[in-house]
């Protein structure tokens, strides 16, 4: 693998940067793998790196029916934060922080990755009793969170609007929380992995599962049949009809969950905001200076990429409320994703009823910030036939035993 530096880019420059090495192949499919991963989002390609980085194992296909990185991984706001309630999320979004901290050094590519503070604004003074139980029990478990007066709020968002139909409270603020580039993310992982032997097929969609004496033998793909010892499903929105043709069922409700960008305007905003009460949506400023916006997902389930326009409505009226100024700008696109849902808001990591199949989904509308340490997990997991200790508490047990880790109700936003 071409080795990124200021020399390489020197050597590039004379033949007008057109010689540039492919970052991975486009091979065809061999007959038979050890390990098949379905889905080629950031999940996916980060599980194949860390299978082949981590654990020698290297006979590896990820099998994705678009492109890479074109289903959610590519359509979220990329808030990335790790100041989750319970101590089994503070387990695997913390480790997914770490890993992000050295991920540019560790791909030789830039991620983007800017620590730029998340802050959350309480809206009632239930919010702020809740964000102080919040940042106790998150920094018991070592985790940077510090609760902000109204008057260091002022500092942190200067326009923030003191004076509107909310009132202002509290906030709470993670300090290493902040964004990357998901293309980057996407392409990093996947630039690592085929450098290590990994196959990576793109338009090739799974369309069923070969099963024998509940044993998973082979996939079924648009480009022929694909035999596998062990097969990793990471799908997002689409994992229930991955489990309807492996004939099992999973406890996932799909929603469109979209977001959408003002036109560019000069660095205004240095941090990324969250409000989940009365005003609820997050903004953030990219690096080309649009605003990026986002909130909660449609009401109900659907397959559709695009999202109600009562949603863009009520977010749009909210983030006007707490940022009057941002009446005077116009959208600039708009766009969804389908987000795979459980009932307490957790992931799932998890074998199923089928032997050497697994399932890692559920991150709903908040698995961009996770991406480095679901791989991490799901690939040891994977590769010991049997979920390492920051895994196994998101198996499917969970839905049979009541231990649910309910961060939706804990944290009232999950992005
Ligand atoms: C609008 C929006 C905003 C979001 N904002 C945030 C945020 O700010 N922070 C955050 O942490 N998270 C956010 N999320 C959630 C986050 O994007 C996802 O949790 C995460 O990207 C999931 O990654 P993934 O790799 O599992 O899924 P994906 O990137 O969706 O990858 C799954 C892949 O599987 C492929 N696939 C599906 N079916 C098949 C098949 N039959 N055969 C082969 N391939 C198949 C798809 O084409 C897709 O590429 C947001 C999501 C959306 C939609």
């Amino acid at each position: 693998m071409l080795k990124y530096s200021l020399s390489a880019l020197a050597r590039n420059a004379r033949t007008y940067h057109q010689d540039w090495a492919r970052m991975w192949r486009a091979p065809t499919p061999k007959k038979e793998y050890d390990v098949v991963i379905v889905g080629g989002g950031a999940h996916g390609l980060a599980t194949a790196y860390y299978l082949a980085k981590n654990h020698g194992i290297n006979n590896v296909a990820i099998l994705e029916k678009g492109w890479i990185g074109g289903g959610n991984t590519g359509r979220n706001t990329t808030i990335i934060r790790s100041n989750y309630l319970y101590d089994e999320s503070a387990a695997i979004y913390e480790l997914a922080v770490r890993l992000y901290e050295g991920l540019s050094q560790d791909f030789n590519y830039n991620i983007m990755f800017s620590q730029r503070h998340v802050i959350n604004v309480a809206l009632s003074v239930h919010e702020m009793q809740e964000q102080h139980r919040r940042a106790a029990a998150i920094r018991g478990n070592g985790i940077d969170s510090e609760i902000l007066t109204v008057a260091q709020l002022k500092k942190y968002l200067p326009h923030l609007n003191m004076n509107g139909r909310f009132p202002i409270f509290s906030g709470l603020i993670q300090k290493r929380g902040g964004t990357a580039r998901h293309d980057a993310v996407a392409w990093g992982y996947a630039r690592g992995a085929d450098n290590m032997g990994v196959d990576i097929i793109q338009n090739c969609e799974v369309t069923g599962f070969e099963i024998t004496n509940g044993i998973v033998q082979a996939v079924q793909t648009s480009r022929g049949k694909i035999k596998a010892k062990k097969v990793g499903v990471v799908v997002a929105g689409h994992c229930s009809v991955l489990a309807d043709m492996a004939g099992f069922r999973l406890p996932i409700e799909s929603f469109p969950l979209q977001a959408f960008v003002s036109e560019p305007i000069k660095p205004i905003f240095n941090h990324v905001l969250m409000c989940g009460g009365g005003a609820h949506g997050y903004m953030s400023q990219s690096d080309k200076g649009e605003l990026v916006i986002g909130a909660g997902t449609d009401i109900y389930p659907s397959y559709s990429q695009r999202g109600g326009f009562d949603i863009i409505e009520e977010t749009v009226a909210s983030l006007q409320e707490l940022f009057p100024f941002i009446s005077r700008l116009r959208m600039l696109r708009q766009w969804g994703g389908i987000v795979d849902v459980t009932y307490d808001r957790s992931p799932i990591i998890s074998k199923t009823p089928v032997k050497n199949m697994f399932f890692n989904c559920g991150w709903g509308t908040g698995g961009f910030k996770a991406t480095p340490g679901s791989g991490h997990c799901f690939a040891a997991s994977i590769a010991a036939n049997q979920l390492n200790d920051v895994a196994a508490p998101f198996s499917l047990n969970r839905f049979y035993s009541g231990a649910l880790i309910d961060e939706g109700a804990a944290s009232a936003v999950a992005h």
